[in-house]
């Protein structure tokens, strides 16, 4: 582009202007001018004429100043592609000289014309001529007095009279905006906020509305709905004789509406409030979104000078798009597009403030979302004991294991030294909603102290309240301010419209009926992984897992599986109840031994004294379980295939509860589902067995009922030989969990040590534990899908990892054709809404 002066535009209805060449403001602007709203002239200049004059070109304003005439006062806003990207700020009053000052005084008063010329030579001569800004503050007089200081400063700095022809300050304005774009600040700030490098600005020049002078003058801003809360209201400040901004800053202006606070434009001018209630409602219409409306009155008249987004919070997004389809002004479908999946969990937990000062002591993986503050305490006990004093209370763990689940249901949010987003404690963190940040490597964690102790040396004891954010993944010194959850009516609404368009079916991970409570509220269609083996983390349950898993002798075994049955039949009757009708997915036990073996020396001796042992007896079992890879070893159906008895026990335990929820008339087809599969064998030797169970069970009690037998697929192997293992299941649901730990050969216990680094060094473009891996665990995922249902063309498929909550993730299992994914029960609602966005 050469032609500066193409580049150029008088805003009319038909004018070429555009969004992605002239920027959203400039745009917006002709929408107003199509509405036929009093928008003062505006010239548009494109990215292209920005660019050009940031190059080094001194642009020919001649077309600019044209529409405006003599002695016009300008103003020159920026214009970006994306309001969020930034820009320079606004210069007004362009133009103003001694002629203009003499004509002005006339008008609006010597005074006043001499503070608008102050103001536009003190703003000039920092901002444009990039003058010494010390030397103009220093000029505190108001009107005549500091314009004839401000003009001297100007010339005693740059040996030149202050510039009095338009178009040289013009020229001047622009070139100083378009470099300052181009600025390394300005450029990292809003690449930050998602910018592209090339990223370009607009600039629009508006003659002045004046706001000063007589009659009714003044500038305002009004919004119609509250920015937090996105419920309608009418919200702003009016100031007489003012202009720009003003009357945001200034004590002295006065409300928009009529106000008990004080006085309001609706009493004082109530002719122009009117028309400016009118102006907004139409603007809503036309521009399909809530406004700030930056508006001038000259002798009477408003004029609109701007309208821009309203800034809002996460909450006030989800109500204004629903207010806006509920009104007819958007589609249901716009609607669900505009809401950001990850903005519900804001409604869903509460969170630390946004506009709160964080003192940040650390930051470790965001586990589970929301926020908590407590006081530090060490062990489950302690968490307990607090809680019971009615103290709420940060439970610090190096990493938990099956004996802290008492403790983390005490605590209001728990934080570890060590793990990543598939470690325990943040699985747990997310299946109960408390919030949770593991893998914390920049604190060290001294547990027999009892003290935290940051890189820079400050010290955190038992007792000192911290605050754990688990959205961001920091921790917080003390006590910042929070943001209730907001959940209400507008969200129902839009979770109603997602379902209508969602073509991928959301189940919830859910291991107790308090989760399966959960994930029914949040409308989950079915439990798509219920983790057995986390129904017995309740410490008088833990024991009896820890004697059958002890267990040497056969009969101590089935001794001790005898004990289990009920608690499991129990809990299998409730999850039916619960989920009435809906499908359930047991899975079948798969302990990491480690995570059930007392890990020290109390532990033991309450194991000893639970099996009526000798504590070297207990220990040295205890060492001959002991695994160097405990992910990698005697788990899953490993362990169902070398102790039969164990799924045996658990089979019975899913078909009498079905028989039982039966008999109260409901409708029950449980699915049940083996654990870490390498090889087709293994599901054949488990398949005989609970089949012939189911019979065992159909003839003791004369009652029928059907089931389904799946695979969760979670080794590589079993992905490569999934057409053979398909044979055998009638579903498959992927383990991303461990597919990921084993597909990139890294601990998920221990890959949140490293993780922030890898990310930071761009090795991996996120944490793949996060977000799905799609180019290698997916292409294992696709390549096993493809076999699967050449084998067998009716298998359901789905995932069960902890990606099955992640949108893009989601958008992965969608294309890929799968039946469901299935999440954690609080990130049921986002998962709903990114589904139906992809399906849109
Ligand atoms: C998985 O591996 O993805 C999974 C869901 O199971 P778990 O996290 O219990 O190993
Ligand atoms: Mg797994």
């Amino acid at each position: 582009m050469q032609n500066f002066d193409e580049n150029v535009t008088l805003i009319t209805p038909s004018a070429p202007v555009a969004v992605a060449t002239h920027g959203g403001r400039a745009k917006c602007l002709q929408r107003l001018v199509r509405m036929d709203l009093p928008v003062p002239d505006t010239v548009a200049l494109s990215f292209a004429a920005v660019k050009l004059i940031a190059s080094g070109r001194v642009p020919d304003v001649s077309r600019i100043l044209e529409p405006f005439g003599e002695g016009a006062l300008m103003c020159v806003r920026p214009s970006s592609e994306d309001p969020d990207w930034g820009g320079p700020g606004a210069v007004l009053n362009i133009g103003m000289n001694d002629a203009t000052y003499v004509d002005l005084s006339d008008k609006i008063g010597h005074e006043a014309a001499a503070e608008l010329y102050l103001r536009f030579v003190k703003n000039f001569a920092v901002h444009v001529a990039r003058l010494d800004p010390d030397v103009f503050d220093e000029i505190t007089e108001e009107g005549s007095a500091g314009l004839g200081a401000a003009l001297a400063a100007y010339e005693a700095e740059t040996d030149e009279r202050f510039p009095q022809d338009a178009g040289q300050q013009l020229t001047e304005v622009l070139r100083s905006m378009a470099r300052a774009w181009e600025g390394t600040s300005a450029r990292l700030l809003r690449q930050a906020k998602g910018a592209p490098a090339d990223a370009g600005l607009g600039l629009v020049v508006q003659r002045m509305a004046l706001g000063l002078g007589s009659g009714e003058c003044g500038s305002g801003v009004i919004q119609f709905v509250d920015s937090e809360t996105g419920a309608p209201r009418i919200k702003g400040r009016y100031l007489s004789q003012s202009q720009g901004r003003e009357a945001l800053l200034q004590a002295e202006a006065i409300y928009l509406e009529k106000d008990a606070r004080g006085p309001s434009l609706e009493e004082h001018a109530p002719d122009a409030f009117e028309k400016l209630k009118d102006f907004g409602s139409r603007m809503r219409t036309r521009l399909r979104e809530e406004l700030q409306i930056e508006f001038t009155i000259e002798d009477g008249e408003i004029h609109i000078l701007d309208g821009v987004r309203v800034v809002r919070s996460n909450r006030a997004a989800l109500r204004i798009a629903v207010d806006l389809a509920e009104s007819g002004v958007i589609s249901r479908e716009e609607a669900v597009l505009r809401i950001e999946p990850r903005a519900l969990s804001e409604l869903l937990h509460r969170q630390v403030d946004p506009n709160a000062p964080r003192d940040r002591i650390a930051r470790g993986v965001a586990a589970s979302p929301g926020a908590a503050t407590g006081k530090i305490v060490f062990s489950a006990a302690d968490a307990q004991a607090s809680a019971s004093r009615g103290e709420p209370c940060i439970l610090v763990r190096r990493e938990t294991q099956p004996e802290d689940i008492r403790g983390m249901h005490a605590a209001v949010a728990v934080m570890t030294e060590r793990g990543g987003m598939t470690s325990h404690a943040a699985v747990i963190g997310r299946g109960l909603g408390l919030p949770c940040v593991v893998g914390i490597e920049a604190l060290r964690f001294h547990m027999r102290k009892k003290l935290l102790v940051t890189r820079d040396g400050r010290q955190f004891k038992e007792g000192d309240v911290i605050t754990v954010d688990g959205t961001t993944g920091d921790v917080l010194a003390g006590e910042p301010a929070m943001l209730e959850a907001a959940e209400d009516d507008g969200l129902q609404t839009l979770m109603e419209w997602a379902d209508e368009f969602r073509d991928i079916e959301i189940r919830a991970n859910a291991d107790t009926p308090a989760d399966a409570q959960v994930a029914r509220n949040f409308k989950a269609q079915g439990i798509g992984l219920a983790r057995t083996e986390h129904m017995f983390f309740d410490s008088d349950r833990l024991t009896a897992m820890r004697e059958m898993i002890f267990a040497h002798a056969v009969e101590d075994r089935r001794a001790a599986l005898e004990r289990i049955l009920p608690m499991q039949r129990a809990d299998f009757i409730d999850l039916f109840r619960i989920m009435a009708g809906l499908p359930v997915c047991i899975r079948l036990f798969d302990p990491p031994l480690h995570e059930f073996l007392p890990s020290d020396r109390a532990g033991l001796l309450n194991l000893a004294e639970a099996l009526d042992l000798p504590v070297s007896d207990v220990t040295r079992r205890a060492e001959e379980l002991e695994e160097y890879n405990p992910m990698l070893g005697l788990r899953g159906v490993r362990l169902g295939v070398t102790v039969p008895e164990i799924y045996e026990m658990q089979a019975r335990a899913i078909f009498e509860a079905t028989i039982a929820t039966q008999k109260s008339g409901a409708t029950v087809v449980p699915e049940i589902m083996i654990p870490l599969v390498s090889a087709k064998r293994e599901v054949e030797l488990v398949k005989t067995r609970v089949d012939a169970v189911a019979a065992a069970v159909r003839t003791e009690t004369g009652q029928d009922f059907t089931y389904r037998l799946g695979v969760m697929v979670e080794t590589p192997r079993a992905c490569l030989r999934a057409g053979d293992i398909a044979s055998h299941a009638s579903f498959f649901s992927f383990g991303t969990n461990d597919l990921t730990q084993m597909t990139y050969g890294l601990s998920r216990d221990d890959a949140g040590r490293f993780m922030s680094n890898y990310v930071s060094e761009g090795v991996f473009p996120e944490d793949p534990f996060h977000r799905l891996d799609t180019e290698g665990v997916g292409e294992l995922l696709d390549l096993a899908a493809t076999r699967a249902r050449d084998a067998r063309p009716n298998i359901t498929l789905s995932i069960c990892g902890e990606h099955g909550g992640d949108p893009e993730s989601i958008a992965f299992c969608r294309k890929a054709g799968f039946n469901y994914v299935s999440c954690s029960p609080f990130r049921v609602p986002g998962a709903r809404l990114a589904a139906a966005q992809f399906a849109l």
